[in-house]
C-alpha cells in the first residue's frame, strides 16, 4: 500500500483540531470573567472623551487610542489588588481603599491609563466604605454594561479607555441624579487640585 504524505498530514491536523476543539470549551469557561459572559472582545482605535486640565478645567472633547494590554502587561503594570479589580471585576473590601474617605477637592483619575472619571465635588457618604459619586466627570469617559454575575443583575461601569472594570451604579443616590456610583478606589488615582 503506498503512503501519501500529503493525506497523512491532513489527517495529523484533522487529529490535532479534534482535540482542540474537545478541549476549547473548558478553556473558555475557566478564563471567562463573569462580567464579560456576552462582551465582544476589547475594541481597539481610537475614542472620544471629554478631558480635563490638572486644575479640572474643562478642554472638551478629546481623541485618543484606546488603551489595550495584554493579561501580562496588566499585571506588570499594576498592583496587585488595581490588577484584580480592573481586570478581573473583582471587588476591594470596604474602608481598605485609599480614597474611600477623601473629601478634597480634586479629579480622579483610571488607574490604568489616566481618563478623568469623577470630581470630587460629586463624591458623597454613601456608608458604604467604597468612594461614591452621584454622577460620572462625563459620560463619554465610561461604560456601562450589565454584570449577571450574582443572582441581581447590576450594572457595571467601566472605563471607556482601557476598559477597566470601576465599580457599579445603583439607583439608590441622593440628589440631583439619584445615582450612587459605587467605585473601588484601587481602580482610581486621587489627581488634588491645588
Ligand atoms: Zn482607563
Amino acid at each position: 500500500m503506498r503512503h501519501d504524505p500529503d493525506r497523512r498530514r491532513f489527517l495529523g491536523v484533522l487529529a490535532v483540531t479534534a482535540v482542540a476543539s474537545a478541549s476549547l470549551p473548558f478553556v473558555l469557561r475557566s478564563i471567562r470573567p463573569a462580567v464579560a459572559a456576552d462582551v465582544p472582545p476589547p475594541k481597539t482605535g481610537p475614542v472620544t472623551l471629554d478631558c480635563f486640565a490638572p486644575d479640572k478645567k474643562p478642554l472638551g472633547t478629546c481623541v485618543e487610542e484606546r488603551v489595550v494590554l495584554t493579561d501580562e502587561q496588566w499585571k506588570a503594570k499594576l498592583s496587585t489588588r488595581s490588577y484584580y479589580i480592573t481586570r478581573h471585576e473583582g471587588t476591594e473590601p470596604p474602608y481598605t481603599g485609599e480614597n474611600w474617605n477623601r473629601h478634597d477637592n480634586g479629579i480622579y483619575r483610571c488607574i490604568g491609563c489616566d481618563t478623568a472619571l469623577y470630581d470630587s465635588a460629586t463624591k458623597f457618604d454613601s456608608g458604604t466604605g467604597w468612594p461614591s459619586f452621584w454622577q460620572p466627570i462625563s459620560k463619554r469617559n465610561i461604560v456601562q454594561k450589565t454584570d449577571r454575575s450574582l443572582l441581581e443583575e447590576r450594572i457595571a461601569v467601566n472605563c471607556a479607555r482601557c476598559d477597566a472594570h470601576l465599580g457599579h451604579v445603583f439607583d439608590d443616590g441622593p440628589d440631583p441624579t439619584g445615582l450612587r456610583y459605587c467605585m473601588n478606589a484601587g481602580a482610581m488615582r486621587f489627581a488634588p487640585v491645588a
